[in-house]
C-alpha cells in the first residue's frame, strides 16, 4: 500500500503508483477488491457523533413542562399527598417514555431514507466497466469518471480529457480548476499547493466537464475530505420552519397557561381560601393541561411518515423540511423531455430537399419500414437518404444490444432512434464505421445544441453533423439534393424552415444533418462546424408519460403553474404543451434562451404573469427564471438532471432531481430526487405536503379542544367561591391531557389526504399553523359542546342525587361519581371530535367511520384506559373517581352521536357556502 501523501502521489510517475497499489490499468479483480474492502473498511466518511443516545432520552424528562411535574410531584409529597406526589410522577414517566418512542420512530424513518439513496460509480474490475457502490471502493481501483460525477476518493488521474473539476467543498473556491494526468515535478507540486496538484483529485469534489480515468488512492477517512470531516464532525441539523414555528407556539402557549395559572392560584387563595399547597397543585394542573406537550414530537413523526411515505411513490425527499415547503408550491419548472413525455423517440418522418419518407413501426426494433410515395424503398437509389443515415449512425455514441431476443438502448434516445431508423432502411452500420474510422468527437452540449464526429476515410478526413435545426443551419453554407452541393439560399433555408416547422406544430421533435470533408487537421469545434453541407431532417415522435394529463390536470384544480423549460425547438415544445393540457390560452409566450438572455427584467417578469413556455434554453438560464418566479413572490419547483442545472436546482424552493437521468451533481443540488423521472411523481409529492400540514393543523385543534371543558369546571369553582365543589380534579385533567388524548391524536396525524385537497390554492407562505379558524373551532365550537355535556354531566348526577353530597344508596360517594362523570363525558366529548378532527369540510359519512385504524386503535386504547379510572380501586383513590352505574353509561354513550351530528350539519352547509364560491 501506498503512502497517504498527496505530493508523493503527484511526484510519481503512474507506473510505479501501480506497482506500489498492486494494481494496473486493467485495475483489481472483484476478489482482490473484496479482500481489500476487508482490509480498509467501506469507502465512507462516518457521520458526524450522533447526540448521545441517553441525552436525548434524558432530554424528554427534562423538558419545561417534566421539571413542573417533578416539582409539583415534590411539594404533593412534602403536603403528605403521597398518592398524588406519585401519580403526578408516574404520569410525566409515561409522557416522557412516549415523546421519546416518537423521537425514535422518526429518527429511524429519517435513516431509512439515506439508505435508499446510493450512489454508484464506474469501476474498472476484471478488466471490464462495472457499476459499483462508493463504498465498496477501495485503493487500486480504477474508477472512469464523466461530467457531472461526484469523485467519490482521492487518488491520480492515469487518463485525463479536458477535465475540469469543482473543488469548492475542499478549498471553498468556486471557480473550477483544469485536472490533467502528467507527472509533476516536486517545485510544481510545492507552486499549485493544496489541493491544486493538476494530477490529483480529491473525494467530496465534482466533475464539471471533461472526463478522465483515476486510481484510488485512499478512501473513506483516509481521505483528505474524511481528514477534515473528522476535524469538524458536526452535521447541521437545522430546524424546519415549521419545527420554530411550533416552539414559538408552544412557548406561547405555555405563557398563557402559566398566566392562567397564576390567576387562578390567587383565585383560589382569595376567593375560595383554600390552602396555598392545594391551590399550587391546583393552579399547576391548570398550566400542564394547557401546555401542548406532545406537539413537536408529534409533528416530527408525522413528517418523517410523510416522507417514507412519499418515498414510496417515487419522490425521495433528502430534508424534513421539504414536505413543508412541497405543499406551499405555487410554480413548477418542468423539463420537457423524459419528464412529461417518455422520451422514447421514434422517428416518423425523413425531409430530405430531394424527398419525403414515412417510417412505420414503433419501440426499439426493426420492425417497420421506410416507405416513399408509399412504395417500399429501395436503399441503392437514394442517394441523400444515405448519406443522412451514415452521418446518424456515425455522429452516434450509442447501440442498439441484443439481450434476450430483443434489443436494448445504450445512449440516448435521440441517438437510438436513428439506429433503428438506420436498420429500418437496412442500413449497414458496422460496414460504415469501417469505412469511415471515427478520429475525434466534438461532444453535444446544450448550448450548441451540436455534435460533431470527426472521420477518416482513407486520405479523406470527414466531419459530421447533427443537432437543433436552427443551430445546423447557422453553420450551413450549402446543401444536398439528388447527390449534387448547392449553395444554401434564402429561398432554399425558408422551404426547410418551413418543413421543420410543419414537423414541429405537430409536436415531432426534429433533428438536422450535415457534414463536410475537412481540408485541415484543426479539430477546434469553430474550425469544423462551418460551411457545412445540410442533408436534411428527421421528425420523432416522443409520447407523453402515462397520467402526466391527469398530474396536470392535478396542478390546475390546485392553482399549481406549470412551466416547461426545455432545450427543444419552441413550436415542438408548443405543441406538446398544449396536447398535454400544461397550456391552454391562447396567449402563449414561447420564449427562446436567446430571447431570454436579451430580455430585461420587467419584461421577463411582465411575460411570466401569462402561460409561457421557455424554449432553446441552456440549463444555467433556469437560474434566473426560477430566481425571477421567486421576486414575485412564487414558490418554486424546479427539475433538472445536469451539471449546469445544479445552480437552479439550489436556487428553486424545491430542487427535484432525476433520479435515473441525474447525474451526480444534480442530486446533490437537489431537494428531492425522482426515483421514476416522472412529473406525476412531483405533484404526489406536493399532495403528500399538503395533507402532512393539514393533518398537523387537525391533530393540533383536537388537543386544543380538551382545553376548555378542562378549564371550565375550575372556573365554576372558583367563581361560586367553592359553592361548587370542583367539578374536575388536577389528577383528572391530567389523565386525559397525558393519557387519553394521546393515541387518537396521534390517528389524526397519519390521515389519508382528504378528498378536495387538490382543489385548493397552495397555502400562503408563512401561513401560521395555528388559524384563529382553529382556535374558533376548538375552543368556540368543539370545546363548547364538550365543556356543556361535561359540566351537565357533573349536575346530572348531583340532581338525582340531591345537591350535594348525600351518600348513596351502595355507601359511593356523589361527589366522586359527579367528578368522574365530568371527566368521561369530556372523554365522550373527544370521541366525537377525533372523528369530527379528521375531515375540514368532507362529510365523515363520505370518507367512512372506519377508514383510519389508528384512529380506531386510539379510540379503543382511551376507552380501556376510561375503563380502569373509573373501575380499578388503585387508580380511584389515585385519580379521585368511583364507580358509575349503568344509566350512567347510557348518558356517556349517547354524548358522540349530537357532537358529530352537528358537526356533520356545519360542514353541511359549508361545502355548499364554499360550491357557492367556486360557481
Ligand atoms: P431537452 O432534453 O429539453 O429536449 P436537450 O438540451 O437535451 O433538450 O436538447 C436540445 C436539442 O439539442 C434537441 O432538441 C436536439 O435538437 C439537440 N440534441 C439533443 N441531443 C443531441 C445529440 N446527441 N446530438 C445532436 N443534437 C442533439
Ligand atoms: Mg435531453
Amino acid at each position: 500500500m501506498t503512502t497517504t501523501d498527496p505530493a508523493h502521489w503527484s511526484e510519481t510517475p503512474i507506473e510505479t503508483l501501480f506497482k506500489e497499489t498492486n494494481s494496473s490499468k486493467e485495475g483489481l479483480s472483484t476478489q482482490e477488491a473484496q479482500v481489500r474492502l476487508k482490509k480498509v473498511g467501506p469507502n465512507k466518511i462516518e457521520a458526524a457523533k450522533k447526540q448521545s443516545f441517553l441525552k436525548t432520552f434524558l432530554g424528554n424528562f427534562t423538558s419545561f413542562m417534566a421539571i413542573l411535574l417533578w416539582v409539583a410531584g415534590i411539594i404533593a409529597f412534602i403536603a403528605q399527598m403521597t398518592e398524588l406526589g406519585i401519580a403526578i410522577w408516574l404520569v410525566n414517566v409515561i409522557n416522557g417514555l412516549f415523546s421519546f418512542w416518537q423521537q425514535y420512530r422518526a429518527a429511524q424513518a429519517t435513516n431509512a431514507l439515506q439508505q435508499m439513496l446510493p450512489s454508484y460509480t464506474k469501476v474498472l474490475r476484471d478488466g471490464k466497466e462495472a457499476k459499483c457502490l462508493v463504498e465498496e471502493l477501495v485503493p487500486g481501483d480504477v474508477v472512469h469518471l464523466e461530467s457531472g460525477d461526484n469523485i467519490p476518493a482521492d487518488g491520480r488521474l492515469i487518463i485525463c480529457d479536458s477535465m475540469q473539476v469543482n473543488q469548492s467543498a475542499l478549498t471553498g473556491e468556486s471557480t473550477t480548476v483544469s485536472k490533467e494526468a502528467e507527472v509533476l515535478t516536486a517545485q510544481q507540486v510545492q507552486a499549485a499547493g493544496q489541493f491544486a496538484e493538476a494530477n490529483l483529485v480529491y473525494e467530496g469534489t465534482s466533475v464539471v466537464s471533461g472526463s478522465g480515468d483515476m486510481l484510488v488512492l485512499a478512501t473513506g477517512m483516509q481521505t483528505e475530505f474524511g481528514h477534515i470531516a473528522s476535524l469538524t464532525n458536526t452535521v447541521d441539523q437545522t430546524k424546519s420552519p415549521l419545527e420554530k414555528e411550533l416552539e414559538v407556539l408552544t412557548r406561547q402557549l405555555s405563557m398563557i397557561a402559566i398566566i392562567i395559572g397564576i390567576l387562578f392560584f390567587l383565585a383560589a387563595i382569595f376567593f375560595v381560601h383554600s390552602p396555598w399547597v392545594q391551590s399550587f397543585i391546583f393552579a399547576l394542573g391548570m398550566v400542564v393541561a394547557f401546555i401542548p406537550e406532545g406537539l413537536l414530537p408529534t409533528v416530527t413523526l408525522s413528517l418523517a411518515m410523510a416522507v417514507q411515505k412519499m418515498a414510496k411513490r417515487n419522490a425521495l425527499v433528502k430534508h424534513l423540511n421539504s414536505v413543508e415547503t412541497l405543499g406551499e408550491t405555487t410554480v413548477i419548472c418542468s423539463d420537457k423531455t423524459g419528464t412529461l413525455t417518455k422520451n422514447e423517440m421514434t422517428i416518423e418522418q425523413v425531409w430530405l430537399p430531394s424527398a419525403q419518407y414515412e417510417v412505420s413501426g414503433t419501440g426499439y426494433n426493426f420492425h417497420g419500414q421506410v416507405t416513399k410515395n408509399q412504395q417500399t424503398i429501395d436503399l441503392t437509389k437514394e442517394t441523400d437518404l444515405c448519406q443522412l443515415l451514415r452521418i446518424g449512425v456515425l455522429d452516434n455514441d450509442s447501440s442498439l444490444e441484443q439481450k434476450n431476443n430483443s434489443l436494448q438502448l445504450v445512449g440516448s434516445p435521440d441517438e437510438g432512434s436513428i439506429l433503428v431508423l438506420a436498420g429500418k432502411a437496412q442500413f449497414d452500420r458496422q460496414q460504415a464505421q469501417q469505412t469511415y474510422t471515427r478520429k475525434s468527437v466534438l461532444p453535444f452540449d446544450s448550448k450548441r445544441k451540436r455534435m460533431t464526429t470527426i472521420h477518416q476515410e482513407g486520405e479523406k478526413s470527414w466531419a459530421f453533423t447533427k443537432g437543433g435545426i436552427d443551430e445546423t443551419l447557422n453553420v450551413a453554407t450549402q446543401y444536398l439534393k439528388n447527390g449534387q452541393v448547392l449553395p444554401l439560399d434564402d429561398t432554399v433555408k425558408q422551404q426547410i424552415l418551413a418543413k421543420n416547422d410543419d414537423f414541429a406544430k405537430a409536436g415531432l421533435r426534429t433533428l438536422a444533418f450535415a457534414y463536410r470533408q475537412l481540408t485541415n487537421q484543426d479539430t477546434t469545434i469553430a474550425s469544423v462546424e462551418q460551411e457545412l453541407i445540410f442533408v436534411g431532417l428527421t421528425a420523432s415522435q416522443d409520447p407523453p408519460r402515462d397520467n402526466v394529463l391527469e398530474a396536470i390536470q392535478t396542478c390546475h384544480d390546485a392553482s399549481i403553474r406549470i412551466i416547461m423549460v426545455t432545450g427543444d425547438y419552441g413550436l415542438t415544445a408548443e405543441s406538446i404543451a398544449r396536447k398535454i393540457g400544461v397550456v391552454r390560452g391562447d396567449d402563449v409566450r414561447v420564449i427562446t434562451g436567446e430571447q431570454l438572455t436579451a430580455m430585461a427584467d420587467e419584461d421577463l417578469k411582465e411575460n411570466l404573469q401569462h402561460e409561457i413556455i421557455f424554449a432553446r434554453v441552456a440549463p444555467e438560464q433556469k437560474y434566473r427564471v426560477v430566481s425571477m418566479l421567486q421576486s414575485l413572490g412564487e414558490i418554486v419547483a424546479s427539475t433538472g438532471d445536469g451539471v449546469n442545472d445544479a445552480p437552479a436546482l439550489k436556487k428553486a424552493d424545491i430542487g427535484v432531481a432525476m433520479g435515473i437521468t441525474g447525474t451526480d451533481v444534480a442530486k446533490e443540488a437537489a431537494d428531492m430526487i425522482l426515483a421514476d423521472d416522472n412529473f406525476t411523481s412531483i405533484v404526489n409529492a406536493i399532495e403528500e405536503g399538503r395533507t402532512v400540514y393539514s393533518n398537523i393543523q387537525k391533530f393540533l385543534l383536537y388537543i386544543l379542544n380538551s382545553n376548555l371543558p378542562e378549564a371550565i369546571p375550575s372556573v365554576l369553582f372558583l367563581f361560586s367561591r367553592g359553592l361548587i365543589p370542583l367539578p374536575l380534579t388536577v389528577m383528572q385533567i391530567l389523565s386525559v391531557d397525558l393519557g387519553t388524548d394521546m393515541f387518537p391524536a396521534l390517528g389524526l396525524a397519519t390521515e389519508k389526504t382528504e378528498p378536495g385537497t387538490m382543489k385548493r390554492p397552495p397555502r400562503k407562505r408563512g401561513a401560521h399553523l395555528l388559524t384563529r379558524n382553529i382556535l374558533l373551532k376548538a375552543f368556540g365550537w368543539y370545546g363548547l359542546m364538550a365543556s356543556l355535556f361535561s359540566i351537565g354531566a357533573y349536575f346530572y348526577v348531583n340532581v338525582l342525587n340531591g345537591w350535594p353530597q348525600v351518600p348513596l344508596a351502595n355507601g359511593g360517594n356523589v361527589y366522586a361519581v359527579a367528578t368522574t362523570m365530568t371527566l368521561a363525558a369530556i372523554v365522550f366529548s373527544q370521541i366525537g371530535a377525533v372523528f369530527n378532527c379528521r375531515t375540514t369540510t368532507e362529510s365523515l359519512f363520505k370518507i367512512g367511520f372506519f377508514t383510519n385504524r389508528r384512529v380506531l386503535f386510539g379510540i379503543a386504547f382511551e376507552l380501556v384506559l376510561i375503563s380502569c379510572l373509573i373501575y380499578v380501586p388503585f387508580l380511584q383513590s389515585a385519580f379521585n373517581t368511583a364507580a358509575i352505574r349503568p344509566q350512567d353509561w347510557l348518558y356517556l354513550i349517547a354524548i358522540p352521536i349530537p357532537v358529530i351530528l352537528f358537526e356533520e350539519l356545519r360542514k353541511f352547509f359549508l361545502r355548499r357556502r364554499l360550491r357557492k364560491a367556486d360557481s
